[in-house]
C-alpha cells in the first residue's frame, strides 16, 4: 500500500476549506488529513474534527464559549492550539506534506509562510499573502525546496497551460519573469465574470447593498471575495497576485470580462496561440490539480457541456464604473508597500460595507483615499509587511468611523 499523504486545510470551514475537503473525502486511501484549522465557527469545526480526527487543530481562542473551547481542547487524539500560533502549528506539523492555505485575507500570510519556509507543498488559494510578500514567499520557497502551487482558478488555469520547464520555475518560486521569453510566452490573460453588477448603472452600484453584492452569478465564494468580485478588486488582486506568483511585469497581464466563467484564464505565446484552461467554476477543480500533480485526480466534478453554455463572450472591462482596477494595477507598477496598502484598506472597506458602515461605492474611494496618502516603502520581509499592513488598517478605519465627507 501506498503511504498516505498528509494535507493541512486552513481555513477549513470555509469555502475553499470545505471544497478541499470534498475532494479529500473521495481520496480517502491516499490522502490523511493531518491538520484542520477554523476561526469563529466553532461548532462547524467540531462536526469536521468528528469526521478528520486531525492531529492537529486551530480556531480563535476568544471566538467560542468556554465549553467550547473546552470541547475542542478535549477532543481526543488532536492536540488543540489557539490563534496564529495554531495556525503555523497546523500548517508546518512534521505529518503535512501538503498545505491547503484557505484562510481570508492578510490573516493567512503569516502561516502561509510558515508552510513554504518548512518546505511543503503550498496550495494557495489564499490570494492575499502573494498581493502583501510575494517575493518573500518565493524566496521562501527557494531557500526552502517548497512547492507552490497556485489554486486561485485563473493563476491555476495559466499554470496549467504553460510548459514543463516554465511550471518548475513556479513551482520552486524563480518565476517565469526571465526566462518566459525564451519559452515563447508573450502575455498573460486573466478572465474574470464581472461579477453581480456587470450591467448595473453607476448610479445603482454605488448604493448596492451587502445582499445584492454578495449574489454572485457563477461562483459560490466566502464574503469578501464575493465583495471583491463585485467591485471587481478581486480582479485587481489577481493582477498583483499573478505578477508576484509569475515575476511578470503588470503590462504583461491583461483582463477580459468573460461572464460565463468556464475559460478560467488563458497564456499567449509569440506565434499567435493562445492556450487556455476550461471547466464548470467549481474550486474543486483548480484543488484537486494541485493535489494530484503531476498526475490527475478526480474532482467529482463533471467536464463541462460545451453544447449546453451555447456561448461564450468577451468584453473589455468598465474602468470607469470599476475603477478598483485602476487603482490596483497602480498599486501593482509601484510595487514595495503599496500593495499591501491597496490591500489592507480594502479589507477594511470591505469589512465595513459588510457592517454596513459604509455605501458600496464608498469601498474603492477608501483605498484610493489611502493610496493618495500612502508613501511607499520597502516591505521586504515579514515584520515590515505586518507592520505596514497594521498602520494602514488603522488609518483606514479612522477614516471610515470619521465618515468619508469630512
Ligand atoms: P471564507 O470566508 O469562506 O473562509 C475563510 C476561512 O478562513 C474560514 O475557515 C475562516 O474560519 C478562516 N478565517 C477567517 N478569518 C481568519 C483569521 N483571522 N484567522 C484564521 N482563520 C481565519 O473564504 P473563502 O471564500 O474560502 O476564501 C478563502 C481564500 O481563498 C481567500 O483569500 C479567497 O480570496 C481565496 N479564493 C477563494 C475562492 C472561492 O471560491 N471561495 C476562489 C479563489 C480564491
Ligand atoms: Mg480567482
Amino acid at each position: 500500500m501506498t503511504e498516505q499523504m498528509g494535507v493541512a486545510v486552513l481555513g477549513a470551514t470555509g469555502s475553499i476549506g470545505s471544497s478541499a475537503l470534498d475532494v479529500l473525502r473521495l481520496h480517502r486511501g491516499q490522502y490523511k488529513v493531518v491538520s484542520l484549522t477554523g476561526w469563529k465557527r466553532i461548532s462547524a469545526l467540531k462536526r469536521l474534527l468528528s469526521e478528520f480526527t486531525p492531529a492537529q487543530i486551530a480556531a480563535e481562542p476568544e471566538s467560542g464559549s468556554v465549553v467550547e473551547t473546552n470541547v475542542l481542547e478535549g477532543c481526543e487524539g488532536s492536540c488543540y492550539l489557539g490563534g496564529e500560533a495554531g495556525l503555523v502549528a497546523a500548517a508546518t506539523h512534521p505529518d503535512v506534506d501538503t498545505v491547503i492555505a484557505g484562510v481570508s485575507g492578510a490573516a493567512g500570510l503569516q502561516s502561509t509562510l510558515a508552510a513554504v519556509e518548512a518546505g511543503k507543498r503550498v496550495l494557495i488559494a489564499n490570494k492575499e499573502p502573494l498581493v502583501m510578500c510575494g517575493q518573500l514567499l518565493r524566496d521562501a520557497a527557494s531557500g526552502s525546496g517548497a512547492c507552490l502551487m497556485p489554486i486561485d482558478s485563473e493563476h491555476n488555469a495559466i499554470f496549467q497551460c504553460l510548459p514543463l520547464e516554465l511550471q518548475r520555475d513556479v513551482t520552486s518560486g524563480r518565476g517565469i519573469g526571465s526566462r518566459s521569453a525564451g519559452a515563447g510566452v508573450s502575455q498573460i490573460t486573466l478572465t474574470a465574470s464581472g461579477g453581480p453588477f456587470l450591467r448595473t448603472s453607476a448610479a445603482e452600484i454605488s448604493n448596492a447593498t451587502p445582499a445584492q453584492a454578495l449574489a454572485h452569478p457563477t461562483w459560490n465564494m466566502g464574503p469578501k471575495i464575493s465583495v471583491d468580485s463585485a467591485t471587481l478588486m478581486n480582479k485587481g488582486l489577481e493582477l498583483i497576485e499573478a505578477c508576484s506568483l509569475f515575476g511578470l511585469d503588470e503590462s504583461q497581464i491583461d483582463i477580459i470580462i468573460h461572464p460565463q466563467s468556464v475559460l478560467h484564464s488563458m497564456v499567449g505565446f509569440n506565434d499567435g496561440s493562445l492556450i487556455g484552461q476550461m471547466g464548470n467554476p467549481d474550486m474543486r477543480i483548480p484543488i484537486s490539480y494541485g493535489l494530484g500533480y503531476p498526475d490527475r485526480v478526480s474532482s467529482g466534478i463533471a467536464t463541462m457541456d460545451l453544447a449546453e453554455i451555447g456561448q461564450l463572450d468577451f468584453e473589455r472591462p468598465d474602468l470607469e464604473r470599476f475603477p478598483s482596477l485602476i487603482l490596483a494595477r497602480e498599486a501593482a507598477k509601484s510595487g514595495r508597500s503599496v500593495p499591501i496598502a491597496l490591500n489592507a484598506a480594502n479589507e477594511i472597506a470591505v469589512e465595513a460595507f459588510l457592517d454596513r458602515r459604509i455605501a458600496f461605492g464608498e469601498i474603492p474611494e477608501v483605498v484610493d483615499r489611502i493610496l493618495q496618502n500612502h508613501k511607499p516603502s520597502e516591505a521586504s520581509d515579514l515584520e515590515q509587511a505586518v507592520d505596514i499592513d497594521l498602520e494602514v488598517r488603522a488609518l483606514a478605519s479612522e477614516m471610515i468611523r470619521r465618515g468619508l465627507s469630512s
